[in-house]
């Protein structure tokens, strides 16, 4: 059982997410109020450090292990996302993400190194490790996204093999969502998730990463944030990270990861940061944040850590002072 799923049982046995020791508490959802921030109780300035969305142990197991290995913060994250886009169970990235509503699987990612230097996909189809053409695109082209056919053309060309990524439990569930949902796209806070991580080498250099398959059932053709430089992700080597996950929609109208560094660049701590970016999301006249998700993480560089989001289901994984752990993100529950 992994991410979303997880930690809705969880939530929805009253048991709360205890994985390790140390992970902060979920809030009563049944207070009138908004909830005062419960910050990030596990929140360290310890390097080197690997942070991720949702419950991934394993991708930020390899990613530390890049890194334990003398290897820099951009082959960490790029090599912690590429474990979870070859995860064919994880339905919401590389193979087996969940397709649009037409039955195609379309793959969104990006990459951002410690110069600036970024590379991005949109609409990537039948090839597993988008995150690895983001890359390519950043350091073999003149640049920043390339889309659709283009950008599957120069995959190829690049030597990645072409594969089908809708499986069979993929398909299963399209066709199944077909006869229900009568083939009409449905904003919601389930079926969709995205896998970004971020990591700060023994060089104190920071990188990050995001790749997805986006929201199931999509429209054909329907980008999100996750491969929108500054929206998905933001990467700033003087101050530090952050990168989404939930309803792109939301995050790109309020360029979520670009205004999370600009505010910890102003002096909050990642924590803060993050609480705000939802903020600016919930407090819109006239949105019902209840009805979508999103989840924002960030990293300053010191290696101080945020996560906050506007639904209990969503987790943080770190990867620091020797401990791989899940973190349930406190978050914004105005009744
Ligand atoms: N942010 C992704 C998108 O909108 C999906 C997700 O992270 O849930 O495509």
């Amino acid at each position: 059982m992994k991410r979303r799923h997880f930690i809705k049982n969880a939530s929805l046995t009253g048991v709360g997410i205890a994985i390790g020791a140390t992970v902060s508490s979920c809030r009563n959802s049944s207070e009138e109020k908004p909830i005062l921030p419960k910050h990030n109780q596990n929140s360290k300035a310890i390097l080197p450090v690997v942070v991720a969305t949702w419950h991934v142990e394993e991708a930020t197991a390899k990613a530390m292990e890049v890194l334990k290995a003398g290897g820099n913060a951009l082959d960490a994250v790029e090599q912690g996302c590429m474990v979870e886009e070859a995860n064919e169970k994880g339905q919401s990235v590389g193979k087996g993400g969940l397709p649009d509503r037409e039955g195609n699987v379309t793959l969104d990612a990006c990459i951002m190194d410690k110069h600036g230097n970024c590379g991005a996909v949109v609409y990537l189809k039948d090839i597993t490790h988008a995150v690895s053409v983001a890359r390519k695109v950043m350091e073999d082209t003149p640049h920043v996204m390339l889309a659709g056919e283009g950008a599957k053309q120069f995959a190829v060309s690049s030597g990645f093999k072409p594969e089908d990524l809708l499986t069979e439990a993929s398909k299963k569930a399209w066709e199944k969502w077909k006869v229900e949902a009568k083939y009409k796209p449905i904003i919601n806070i389930e079926n969709h998730d995205t896998i970004g991580m971020l990591a700060i080498d023994k060089n104190g250099d920071i990188s990050g990463a995001c790749t997805t398959s986006g929201l199931a059932y999509k429209m054909a053709g329907r980008v999100g944030d996750s491969p929108i430089i500054g929206s998905g992700l933001f990467i700033d080597n003087e101050v530090g990270g952050a990168v989404a996950t939930g309803l792109g929609e939301e995050v790109v109208k309020t360029v979520g990861s670009f205004l999370i560094v600009e505010l910890m660049r102003q002096g909050k701590s990642p924590q803060e940061a993050c609480e705000e970016a939802i903020g600016r999301i919930v407090n819109k006249p006239g949105k019902d944040y209840k009805d979508f998700q999103v989840g924002y993480i960030a990293l300053n560089k010191k290696g101080e850590t945020g996560c906050y989001s506007i639904h209990q289901w969503f987790s943080m994984t770190k990867f620091q002072d020797g401990v791989n752990e899940q973190i349930q993100s406190d978050f914004y529950n105005k009744a």
